[in-house]
């Protein structure tokens, strides 16, 4: 019996094209003006000492800081400063209303179904548990965050690890086979079901075409459309 559902949020809560087309593009238009008003900040500061280090340069105006995470943001180059960065800039964004984090419309209501039917949701996501916070706090659909009990980020283990499963497993407290993990990605469903977790792919890119969970070509995953084509009982 499934007593917990986990869920990854790219792809199968919401669109991938979110986090690329609004968030990334939106911190690096906002870098320099956000540098500039929060230049004095300590924690901006601290980034900045590290951009400095990182670089080998002695950054001393927001303007010589923003041409540095400019090359970075180009280069996708992963610096915890850029990204410590990013996550000030996204939060200020979501709290001023710029954008909403997207959810698809079948996401929120079928969640708040199971809590109350009694199960308990939880999150893993490789986004930090602070960013999956204000992505369900300020999300299309409303302040979400009252429904989940917990959030997991990649330091309990990579998505695609096994042994990152059985320490959630642990954590949330029930054994893998009364937990149902749903994810857009067939390698990370594998990893959870190696563990023991119940598992169902969330094929987004497909047009219906039926209402009810049925055998895929991501088998041995049950595949569906919508969270509302999820059946509990024949997972
Ligand atoms: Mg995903």
């Amino acid at each position: 019996m499934i007593r917990a559902v986990l869920t990854d949020i790219e792809g199968t809560t919401s669109s991938i094209s979110f986090v690329k087309e609004v968030l990334f593009p939106y911190a690096a238009k906002e870098m320099l003006s956000f540098l500039q008003k929060n230049w004095a900040n300590d924690n901006v500061a601290k980034q900045i000492t590290a951009i400095s280090a990182e670089s080998g340069t002695n950054v001393g105006t927001p303007e010589q800081a923003n041409d540095i995470l400019q090359r970075w943001i180009t280069a996708d180059k992963k610096a915890t400063a850029l990204k410590a960065l990013q996550g000030m800039i996204w939060k200020a964004g979501y709290e001023d209303g710029s954008y909403r984090a997207h959810m698809y419309p079948d996401v929120a209501h079928q969640l708040a179904t199971w809590r109350e039917q009694g199960l308990i949701l939880y999150v893993y996501s490789s986004g930090s548990i602070a960013a999956q916070k204000l992505f369900f706090r300020y999300s299309e659909a409303g302040d979400l965050t009252p429904l989940f009990s917990d959030y997991f980020d990649t330091t309990f283990g990579g998505k695609r690890e096994e042994e990152s499963y059985r320490r959630i497993a642990h954590n949330i407290g029930f054994p893998e086979d009364e937990i149902l993990f749903l994810s857009d990605i067939k390698e990370e469903l594998d990893a959870a079901k190696s563990a023991g977790m119940q598992t169902t792919l969330l094929d987004r890119q497909h047009s219906p075409s039926s209402s009810t969970a049925r055998p895929s070509p991501h088998a041995p995953h049950p595949s569906v459309n919508s969270f509302s084509d999820i059946k509990l009982h024949s997972v």
